[in-house]
């Protein structure tokens, strides 16, 4: 079995990954490897900081690896938070204060629409492979639900009722941006 490294330390999303990608490829996450150091971020595209990420750990361990970088675009704001989107309000990437800021910029603007956007580089054999997921949406004036992380209390999915925090989880990773750019890859790498 080949084995991939996911250039992540996040632990939800590598058990997400591992179960959709199933044993064609034996996932390896950076805590499997012990390795605890963060990778820089440095760019202002998700493609170039997910090549970052990828590119690092492939240099590093010498394996094929991937990496995913998230963004959320506000229409009104420009695409902004985008690639900031987890340090918009400082540093310490607080969900609460990120989520605060968003509203208060908001604040009696009447478009509201705004997309999640999920990039994944892949570097398999030392080639890069690009793979994106996008849901589109709006930005909710106020907090609903309490599930899910992130800006999920103020997105709400175009054709749905609920914001991503009412949803049941197998439903928000059936249309959520990285449920998609998932899929792709899952669908590429069972084509290799
Ligand atoms: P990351 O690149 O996956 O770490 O995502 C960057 C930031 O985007 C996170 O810190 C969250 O603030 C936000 N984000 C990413 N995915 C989601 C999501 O599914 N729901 C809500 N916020 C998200």
């Amino acid at each position: 079995m080949k084995t991939i490294i996911f250039a992540t330390h996040n632990k939800h999303k590598t058990k997400e990954i591992k179960s959709a990608v199933g044993d064609s490829y034996e996932i390896v996450s950076l805590e499997d490897l012990d390795f605890h150091e963060e990778i820089e971020e440095p760019f202002d595209t998700l493609e170039e900081n997910a090549n970052a990420k990828s590119s690092f750990i492939h240099e590093r361990f010498g394996k094929s690896c991937f990496a995913d970088d998230t963004g959320l675009e506000i229409d009104a704001l420009d695409g902004r938070p985008g690639v900031f989107s987890a340090r918009y309000a400082g540093e310490d990437g607080n969900s609460e204060n990120n989520i605060r800021k968003v509203l208060k910029e908001l604040e009696g603007m009447e478009n509201r629409s705004a997309r999640f956007r999920t990039v994944i580089s892949l570097i398999l054999d030392g080639k890069e492979h690009l793979f994106e997921g996008v849901v589109e949406g709006e930005i909710l004036t106020e907090k609903h639900g309490s599930d899910g992380f992130g800006y999920d209390p103020v997105f709400r999915p175009k054709g749905y009722e609920q914001s991503f925090a009412e949803m049941p989880l197998d439903l928000k990773n059936k249309i959520s941006h990285r449920g998609k750019a998932v899929r792709k890859l899952v669908e590429f790498l069972k084509n290799q």
